[in-house]
């Protein structure tokens, strides 16, 4: 079968590349598709172009923006299957987790398409000042210009939605580079906003090495923003490298849920389950550490177990498929390393690896100082401990380089409230795992989970200019 050579999209045409790479399903190995590696000449087009449409951008009114970004929701719904089946091949979600990812991204285009209508400035009260009198003050917001958008494997469509909606949605344009294992969903989003009439140049999809391409986007002076989801070590980069460029970074975790007293306790083991092996475990809110109150350890364990061990694993095209090869057969290979430093008495379920494959794993007894512990897994690994006291519970949760969101069960209310007080992180989910996201709500982390806030109308506010105008009333 001869494979299909893929186009970069720059001023609103498809370019054909002169090298290619081969993309190789993570699950079947298989080559894929040829996808073209972007060159220097092919950024510095991108970028040009959208500088370009960004004066075109700026002059469509609220409700053009609106209407783009709704025909693009429809158009995703028009192709839910098609898109799924992307996903599955190019990053192994399995069919139903890909088929949930894409209903999300018609909601997250939908949101963008209603936000795009409420952009509002305000009054100021000049006069409250002593030389304010008979001045009147506003304010209006403002489209940046050009936005790099840089983005992981792990949610191609949702988390490209997360920056292309709310970036068309105020005016802005967008040169996005993809993770290079999913050009495939990029490629196809690309064709949504084609189809949908977004003027020629306000999207640009590059594909190639984050470190050639992400160089050239981050530093060059045309870029206004840099919004960034991925690992802390590329996020940390970029930071250093993108001076007085703005920059949201949307980086890792390895987020926690504490179990303090709950009514039913095997429909909370599943729930946390879910959260740990959800895409094989790699999502950046997976439930990685389980704290439970220790009168209720024994019987969580032996029911967390259980669910474990219901964990479909295998081909990401069968129905049932939770657990499916990780993004490269390196990370699978980390994993089995890390698992070595455990002692096997503590590994109560699952812990082997095949091929790119790592079995539903449960760790006990784990040292806070281990890497399963301290780092991120992005895998389907993960450790349960007993505590004693609440105090003890919230100082395991916040022993943590990181801090996106906790989950905690509780039936006080009092317990519920010092939870979302005093855990260090962007987002507290009660009665719920961290996992929990719609995408309208604000999400985001503190320390090095990143900066800025995603969540539609919250990424607006960090890609608008606050503009002021005063008016000295004769
Ligand atoms: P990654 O390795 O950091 O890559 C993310 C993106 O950065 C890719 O497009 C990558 O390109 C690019 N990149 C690599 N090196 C670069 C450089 N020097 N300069 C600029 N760009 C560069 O992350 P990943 O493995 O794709 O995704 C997993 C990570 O994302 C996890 O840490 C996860 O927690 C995090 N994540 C966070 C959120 C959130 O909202 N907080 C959501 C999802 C995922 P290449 O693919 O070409 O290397």
């Amino acid at each position: 079968m001869k494979l299909k050579d893929y186009s970069l999209f720059i001023n609103g045409e498809w370019k054909r590349g002169e090298q290619f790479y081969d993309l190789k399903s993570p699950y079947s190995g298989e080559v894929i598709a040829r996808i073209p590696l972007a060159n220097k000449k092919d950024v510095i087009h991108a970028l040009d172009s959208a500088k370009k449409a960004s004066r075109q951008m700026r002059k469509l009114s609220a409700l053009e923006r609106s209407k783009i970004l709704e025909r693009v929701s429809e158009k995703f719904e028009e192709r839910l299957e098609e898109c799924a089946y992307t996903l599955a091949m190019e990053n192994a979600k399995p069919i139903n987790a890909a088929r949930g990812e894409i209903q999300r991204t018609i909601e997250t285009y939908k949101f963008a398409a209603e936000e795009a209508k409420k952009i509002t400035g305000e009054t100021i009260p000049m006069d409250a000042a002593q030389s304010g009198k008979g001045r009147f003050g506003f304010t209006k917001k403002e489209p940046l210009g050009v936005i790099a958008a840089i983005t992981p494997f792990n949610f191609p469509f949702n988390l490209v939605a997360h920056k292309l909606g709310p970036a068309f949605a105020t005016g802005n344009t967008v040169v996005l580079k993809p993770a290079s294992q999913t050009p495939l969903s990029a490629i196809m989003t690309a064709e949504i906003f084609e189809e949908a009439g977004l003027p020629k140049g306000a999207l640009n999809v590059l594909f190639g090495k984050g470190g050639d391409i992400g160089d050239l986007l981050v530093t060059n002076p045309n870029v206004k923003m840099i919004t960034f989801t991925g690992s802390v070590e590329v996020g940390l980069q970029i930071k250093e490298k993108a001076g007085l460029k703005k920059t949201t970074l949307e980086l890792g975790s390895n987020s926690a849920v504490i179990v303090n007293d709950v009514n039913n306790i095997e429909a909370v083991a599943r729930r946390c389950a879910e959260g740990a092996f959800a895409y094989s475990g790699q999502t950046c809110i997976s439930v990685q550490r389980i704290y439970v109150h220790h009168t209720l350890y024994d019987d969580f364990l032996e029911a967390f177990i259980q669910e474990t061990k219901r964990v479909k694993v295998g081909d990401p095209m069968k129905e049932d498929t939770v657990v499916s090869s990780l993004i490269h057969p390196k990370e699978a290979k980390r994993i089995e390393n890390w698992l070595q430093e455990v002692d096997s008495k503590n590994i109560v379920q699952g812990g082997e690896r095949e091929g790119s494959i790592i079995e539903p794993t449960v760790i006990t007894n784990v040292n806070p100082d281990m890497a399963v512990s301290c780092q991120e897994a992005f895998a389907p690994i993960v450790s349960v401990n007993k505590y004693k006291d609440w105090e003890e519970a919230i100082k395991l949760v916040n022993d943590s380089q990181y801090g996106l969101q906790a989950g905690v069960y509780t039936n006080s209310i009092d317990k519920a409230f010092a939870a979302v007080h005093e855990i260090e992180v962007g987002g507290v989910i009660v009665n719920d795992i961290p996992s929990f996201r719609v995408d309208q709500m604000p999400y985001g982390g503190v320390k090095n989970s990143g900066t800025g806030r995603e969540g539609i109308k919250y990424s607006m506010e960090e890609m608008c200019e606050l503009k002021l105008g005063v008016f000295n009333l004769l």
